[in-house]
């Protein structure tokens, strides 16, 4: 059965739409695509096929929404770490550039889906702040700025005055705004892509953990405890809790935990003063910040964490930043905290695997999954639907591997601690 524990006490479980109903699997099944995982990627994937008239069995451990997906910060951010160039130099001169359309595109392409589906999520797009916490990031902002507006981002800089108001903080001097940003109520928009996917005729199953896959005259056999799924195609998105079904998978990756918190809802005062416009705001620190209010007038602040149940120092981290940026709110105003996993891989970037035929892979999105996990999952459909790995908007790849992985995770609570006292020191000598 899985361990993953649950998220103690989200948000957005508490105020998500109805979650759609799904079954257990039992019994045998054959479709053409079977999909392990129900969070963006999968249900993207599951909506684009079913909608061609492809017949779609999508298997989740838990429920749809469940991971990452239905637990992050719902920030449409897009925009790669790194600069464009830095992207082409490592991916080539046809998937670069592809690379860095995908990016720049992708919260236009979340937004327009969500219009032509007309998903209940609370959709805003009202743009993104990625604010500078020091000097040198200053730098590193207009640098970025500059590079991605050259590649078509819709970017501009903001800073002093203007910025301290768009933000109800003095904690940042500058900050790049893309304005094709914005945010959503992420276990709403995963069930409205689950609803939607199933309206299309999408079989959707939930506590349907895939055990094992096994080959079988050119078909696979996805096997759980209680059912069977026989397919031509499999598509692997598990993102940050891939488990050992797919050899290799789990390895490409390494999980990251992501915190957060909701205060209670804010004074008509407080609403008015902080992010007045609904942008969504990240920043430069090595153990980020981001924040955004949503639609019940609490405000979201995250952060990175040790364990998915936010707890103790967790939460600690979080009251500080959240007293940090916004000084007119305390710790005392926080009503919701919960964590989950996201997945980094050893080059920043998204990955896409064919390591057998008939079997894909889509994850990867270093904390950007929100846009670029409804793009891989377009993309892994079109793969399935013919298009030649030349073609694709998102290279394959063979799977990447984390020097000393293992240590990875035995020393992420050292790294973030190291990171967080780096933050700090820089923060204190470049005021
Ligand atoms: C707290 C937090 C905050 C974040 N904030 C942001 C943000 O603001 N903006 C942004 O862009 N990104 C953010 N992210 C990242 C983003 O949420 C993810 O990149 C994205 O949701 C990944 O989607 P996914 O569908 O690939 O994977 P997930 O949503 O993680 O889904 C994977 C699913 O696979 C299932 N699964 C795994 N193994 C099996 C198996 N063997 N059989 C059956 N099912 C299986 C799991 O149950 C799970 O439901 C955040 C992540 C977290 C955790």
């Amino acid at each position: 059965m899985p361990t993953n524990q649950e998220p103690i006490k989200s948000l957005w479980r508490a105020t998500a739409i109805t979650a759609p109903h799904v079954e257990k699997l039992t019994g045998e099944l054959t479709a053409d695509v079977t999909i392990v995982g129900a969070g963006f990627t999968g249900l993207r994937a599951a909506l684009e096929l079913a909608e061609k008239g492809l017949s779609v069995v999508v298997l989740d451990s838990h429920e749809p929404g469940w991971g990452a997906s239905g637990r992050n910060g719902g920030q449409v951010n897009p925009m790669g770490h790194e600069l464009p160039e830095e992207i082409i130099d490592h991916m080539g001169d046809v998937f670069g550039p592809r690379m860095v359309q995908c990016y720049a595109n992708s919260a236009n392409e979340l937004f327009a889906l969500v219009k032509k589906h007309d998903l209940k999520c609370h959709a805003t797009q009202n743009g993104w702040l990625r604010g500078a916490h020091t000097r040198p990031s200053i730098l590193k902002i207009e640098k970025l700025a500059k590079a991605w507006a050259a590649h078509g981002l819709d970017l501009n800089l903001v800073e002093g005055n203007e910025l301290h108001k768009m933000i109800g903080s003095q904690a940042y001097s500058l900050a790049s705004k893309v304005s094709s940003g914005g945010s959503v109520q992420p276990l709403s928009y995963a069930r409205e892509l689950c609803r939607v996917a199933q309206e299309k005729g999408a079989q959707v199953f939930g506590q349907s953990q895939v055990n094992s896959l096994q080959q079988k005259d050119n078909r696979w056999q996805i096997q759980t405890d209680t059912g069977k799924v026989t397919s031509e195609w499999v598509l692997f998105c598990t993102n940050a809790y891939t488990d050992k079904t797919l050899k290799g998978l789990k390895q490409s990756v390494s999980p990251v935990i992501s915190i957060q918190a909701a205060t209670r809802p804010l004074t008509d005062e407080e609403y008015d003063e902080i992010l007045p416009q609904n942008n969504t705001l990240s920043d430069t620190r090595r153990v980020v910040y981001y924040t955004r209010k949503e639609e019940n007038r609490r405000l979201i602040f995250g952060s990175v964490g040790l364990a998915q149940d936010c707890n103790g120092n967790d939460q600690i981290r979080l009251q500080k930043g959240l007293e940090k940026v916004f000084p007119q709110l305390s710790a005392k105003d926080i009503e919701f905290y919960w964590g989950g996993k996201l997945a980094v891989t050893p080059d920043g970037l998204p990955h896409l695997h064919e390591p057998a035929k008939g079997i894909l892979a889509g994850l990867g999105y270093n904390g950007r999954g929100v846009a670029m996990a409804t793009l891989m999952g377009r993309v892994l459909a079109s793969r399935v639907l013919g298009t030649t790995k030349e073609d694709l908007d998102i290279p394959t790849t063979p799977y990447g591997s984390f020097k000393l992985r293992p240590f990875h995770q035995l020393g992420f609570p050292a790294m973030v601690k190291y990171y967080e006292t780096r933050d700090k020191l820089e923060e204190i000598f470049s005021k």
